[in-house]
């Protein structure tokens, strides 16, 4: 099949109280394509990282389905997720935080290789080595601990320790968020690099618009637990349909301002808890063209153009 994996009206909520849970992810359908780099964009509390997670696994869908090279993960028993779940590898966004400090670099990267016991001895050793190099850092990196490394390196071991397992799909949770903008470009460059020797697909996060619009086939904006609109990249930039992703779009500081056509949008308030969400349009308390409609109806998550979908009464 043409799609790596498919996600059928995903749910993952986490419970408070009783009769209150925060809805991370609410109802969320849409594919990311085998070889593309699907960009995954929203404010901080969108549910972005939780679904990420849940795709790979690491958190437990709520409800609804995550179909993977044409097998409904959420309908195997452990075993056979923990099989799926190895061509699942995610990147997270703090390479401090996300690398044991206590650990040896060599023994971070095959982390993966040991829990599903891959390789051991001299094989294992080269696959660091190999993998250290893959990522542009030195076999003799594998004896330090992370805190000897500088940002930039340590999110390199981080992508080392996720391909170490050969993986398919790749999540990358905000991975130069935390980088400074010198370093960014070369983790992008590493991971591009690595999508086409690797043959990897992407789901990549990032906050805002403009830090994936060049790395990505498509996008997915995320609002409150909601996909508000999908499309190719080039759409998304050119003929945004949701006023919210319009909103988005018109904060990116333009390269040349004298050509700047878009007026900036600046959205009222900030976003509603995802506690308590609004009723109808989760968008609606911020949005500018709310109607009477809006607050009642929660609006289709609808195919609106070829492969442009969104989820808004204005169409
Ligand atoms: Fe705005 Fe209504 Fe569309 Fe929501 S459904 S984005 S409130 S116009
Ligand atoms: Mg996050």
């Amino acid at each position: 099949t043409e799609q790596l994996v498919e996600v059928q009206d995903l749910k993952k909520y986490f419970p408070i109280k009783k009769d209150l849970s925060v809805k991370s992810v609410d109802n969320i359908s849409f594919t990311v394509k085998k070889g593309e780099t699907f960009g995954l964009v929203g404010e901080s509390g969108s549910g972005k990282s939780t679904l990420g997670k849940t795709l790979v696994g690491l958190q437990q869908p709520t409800g609804g389905n995550i179909i993977y090279n044409g097998l409904d993960v959420t309908k195997f028993n452990k075993e056979m997720k923990r099989k799926v779940n190895k061509e699942m590898q995610i990147i997270f966004q703090d390479p401090h935080a996300s690398l044991n400090p206590r650990m040896r670099v060599g023994d971070i990267i095959a982390e993966g290789l040991d829990a599903y016991k891959l390789l051991k001895g001299k094989e294992r050793t080269n696959r660091i080595y190999q993998l250290l190099e893959r990522v542009g850092l030195r076999p003799e990196h594998a004896k330090r601990y992370p805190h000897e490394f500088s940002g930039g390196q340590r999110q390199r071991i981080g992508i080392a320790r996720a391909l170490a397992v050969e993986p398919k799909f790749i999540v990358a949770d905000e991975p130069i968020s935390a980088l400074d903008v010198s370093i960014q470009a070369q983790v992008i460059n590493l991971m591009e690099d690595l999508k086409k020797s690797e043959g990897l697909t992407y789901l990549f996060i990032a906050h805002d618009l403009g830090m994936v619009k060049h790395i990505s086939d498509r996008i997915g904006v995320m609002y409150l637990g909601k996909m508000m609109e999908l499309s190719s990249s080039n759409d998304m930039f050119n003929r945004p349909l949701h006023p919210y992703t319009q909103a988005l779009l018109s904060a990116i500081p333009q390269a040349n301002p004298r050509t700047a056509k878009r007026d900036r949008i600046v959205l009222a308030g900030d976003p509603p808890s995802p506690t308590n969400p609004p009723s109808g349009c989760r968008f609606r308390t911020r949005c500018p063209h709310a109607m009477e409609i809006c607050s009642h109806q929660e609006p289709q998550w609808k195919e609106v153009e070829h492969d442009h979908w969104t989820a808004c009464h204005l169409y």
